[in-house]
């Protein structure tokens, strides 16, 4: 295994760049390239993330009961956003809300972790809640296989119910992606045992692949070629290092925006 990797904490991004194209994982995780433009499309782009960032601060507030900070200056849309999340879920002195969650999980020794916007623990359920400030609409087949939505879900179930020292059942785990800018429900994805068992095996599959890939010519022992996919390369922020060309900022930003 390459040495960067040994103490490396993945997380749906970095497997998820593994899935996208393998050399893109390199770039990023081994060789640790921060690979940004500077023309003005790609700092719109940005802006436009940073200001995701924003919105799911007030989140974080209204979910932690602290004073939201909203003032002349927070931008308009967020403060419709952040009332229409309130009517969405109500606090209710039932439930725990934990904003901005982190867990981590030892799978196999290797470590995941995951970062939730929002985690509400009921009697008997589990919902985990993501903010999606993009303006490209979210349907269930494309939430439910996105490796957040995989991931997040695998360390719902793993580790939890164990923090917590409560019993749940898998097909009371639920994810819930909510899209303020849309006037539209949730999309709300189910869990059930089959599909943890299914999730696990993909993920330990994919961090093998991850460990034992041949990043560079002095690595002797590997089991997998490095490989370019160059179906992603349209999508892909190293489009203009591997081949000359420019990004589509209108579709790398799905790609990318999973936090
Ligand atoms: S530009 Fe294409 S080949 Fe190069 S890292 Fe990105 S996806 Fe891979």
């Amino acid at each position: 295994m390459n040495k960067k990797l040994n103490h490396f904490r993945y997380s749906q991004n970095s497997i998820n760049t593994y899935k996208s194209c393998p050399f893109k994982f390199k770039y990023k995780y081994i060789d640790k390239i921060n690979w940004k433009h500077d023309d003005i499309q790609s700092r719109e782009y940005y802006e436009s993330l940073k200001s995701g960032s924003e919105f799911h601060l007030l989140c974080e507030r209204y979910f932690s009961n602290i004073p939201l900070g909203v003032n002349d200056n927070t931008k308009h849309d967020f403060v419709r956003w952040i009332e229409k999340i309130k009517d969405l879920i109500p606090i209710s002195s039932e439930y725990t809300y934990l904003p901005e969650y982190e867990v981590r999980l030892n799978l196999n020794k290797s470590i995941i972790q995951a970062k939730y916007d929002l985690v509400i623990i009921k009697e008997n359920e589990i919902e985990i809640w993501d903010w999606k400030t993009e303006n490209k609409k979210v349907d269930y087949k494309n939430a439910e296989n996105r490796m957040q939505t995989i991931v997040y879900m695998l360390l719902a179930k793993e580790v939890i119910p164990k923090l917590f020292d409560i019993n749940i059942d898998t097909k009371n785990i639920k994810m819930k992606y909510y899209q303020p800018e849309f006037d539209t429900d949730c999309v709300s994805i189910s869990y059930s045992d089959e599909k943890h068992n299914i999730n696990k095996k993909n993920i330990i599959s994919y961090i093998d692949k991850i460990q034992n890939t041949k990043y560079s010519e002095e690595q002797e022992t590997y089991k997998y070629d490095l490989i370019k996919n160059k179906n992603h390369c349209q999508f892909c922020e190293f489009n203009k290092l591997c081949n000359g060309l420019d990004l589509d900022y209108s579709i790398f930003e799905e790609e990318v925006y999973g936090r």
